[in-house]
């Protein structure tokens, strides 16, 4: 039903009837008007291999995800306010995923709202209003959710901080003041909440909590050192904050060895936030967090959302769940993720403009750097849009925007794999040839 020529006319039409800051990826920009696992189909039915997107979580077009979706449209699709069992399952396979404490649940439509409610929650609970939160992180397109995304306020023609919020460095210690040489970097990052704390609390705002990505991503693809989190929490919570653990882009098995990004660092959060792949396309969002947590919000005010929690929703968020486990995608992560990474770092050692190379399961970094160390933005650029050519999509993040984002659905296979790093190869050797 799609004609080759259609693609000027829907860029033609973009152009005249949507909002400039509506970015597209590319600078040929690709329309992609079918899916299959980790593949992608353009108008003329060329295959690209989808090696970005993370919310196609199980795979593009899972036959499962339809079949639950067309099965539960048929029936009926309505909201929280009535019973139904499908709100409860899911409830349950999210709830059989985190640690004991976590009891209850909030059903909302993106990762956004999901942030939202956790400040709300994190304000009743300890009546606080101000946050802490990593330097450019990204939490969400609402004005508070903004307000705690420096990766969006602090940019030129952003709002700028607002008084309660307090920036920290994020904890990189590739790029950042405390480098992997340094055993102590983990306490020495997180020592620099301190001061945030003092100053949220002498402007008068308390501090209602710090929220995080558990592992920065638009940062640039961070693995924070063990034990940073465990060590911010502890002086949060001193303050009397809420944790709060944005696990949009790291939690349900993405990273391999861990289904969320928390257990890697071996802290326990108040409030886990998820978004994005939980719904494989479908728009969902889930907060969990502990009975205390959920009674103080629980004031007499009623909390809805009327696509939140639909029965279609809770349907689709389950099956998304039961599919990592069916098909044993969180270990495929943790194998795929093992050999791109081990690829990646023979590349390192082959060319000079890598920097570094990090990551964990399906989740990873490649930083591109001039001969002094400066962040090479424009290799950055040059390699993803001549991947885009070899019809590899892969994406590119960071502050300077220099780090190469591979980020796939976690149904990718070992020939895939050895593609992204063969083709790779290719295009880093003309990067390097200048
Ligand atoms: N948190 C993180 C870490 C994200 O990456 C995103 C989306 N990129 C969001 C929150 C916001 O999610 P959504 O776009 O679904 O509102």
């Amino acid at each position: 039903c799609y004609r080759p020529t259609d693609k000027s006319k829907v860029l033609d039409g973009r152009r005249a009837h949507f909002g400039g800051n509506l970015s597209l990826t590319y600078s040929d920009p690709v329309m992609l008007v079918r899916g299959w696992k980790h593949h992608l189909f353009d108008e003329w039915g060329r295959p690209y291999l989808d090696a970005y997107n993370n919310v196609p979580h199980v795979g593009h077009a899972h036959p499962r995800i339809q079949a639950v979706a067309a099965d539960q449209l048929k029936r009926m699709n309505s909201n929280t306010r009535y019973l139904h069992p499908a709100q409860t399952a899911f409830a349950d396979k999210i709830l059989s995923k985190l640690p004991d404490q976590f009891e209850v649940c909030f059903f909302v439509n993106s990762g956004t709202e999901a942030n939202e409610l956790a400040l709300r929650l994190a304000r009743a609970h300890t009546g606080a209003k101000g946050m802490v939160t990593p330097d450019h992180g990204y939490h969400g397109n609402t004005n508070a959710a903004v307000a705690i995304s420096a990766y969006k306020f602090n940019k030129p023609g952003g709002i700028g901080k607002a008084d309660w919020v307090e920036l920290v460095d994020v904890a990189d210690d590739y790029r950042g003041t405390f480098k992997r040489d340094d055993p102590d970097r983990a306490q020495k990052y997180a020592d620099l909440v301190d001061p945030a704390i003092t100053a949220l609390t002498e402007r008068g705002q308390g501090v209602a909590g710090f929220i995080a990505e558990t592992f920065p991503s638009v940062g640039g693809q961070i693995i924070p050192p063990k034990g940073y989190l465990p060590a911010v929490y502890k002086k949060i919570r001193a303050a009397g904050g809420v944790c709060i653990a944005d696990e949009v882009q790291t939690g349900l098995g993405r990273l391999g060895d861990y289904y969320f990004g928390f257990e890697h660092q071996g802290a326990l959060p108040d409030i886990v936030v998820m978004g994005k792949p939980i719904g494989n396309g479908h728009p969902l969002g889930v907060l969990v967090t502990t009975k205390e947590i959920a009674q103080s919000f629980d004031n007499g005010i009623e909390f809805f959302s009327t696509f939140g929690g639909s029965t279609l929703s809770c349907r689709i968020g389950k099956e998304v769940l039961d599919i990592v486990d069916d098909e044993g995608l969180q270990e495929n992560a943790q194998q795929m993720g093992s050999r791109l990474i081990a690829g990646l770092r023979a590349l390192e050692a082959k060319y000079d403009c890598v920097g570094d190379v990090r990551g964990m399961g399906l989740f990873l970094g490649m930083e591109l750097i001039h001969p002094d160390g400066r962040e090479a933005t424009e290799i950055c650029q040059f390699i993803k849009n001549r991947m885009r050519d070899h019809r590899i999509l892969i994406g590119s993040e960071g502050p300077k925007d220099n780090i190469l984002k591979i980020r796939p659905p976690l149904t990718i296979e070992a020939e895939d794999v050895d593609m992204i790093l063969t083709v790779l190869d290719k295009v880093l050797a003309e990067a390097s040839q200048g």
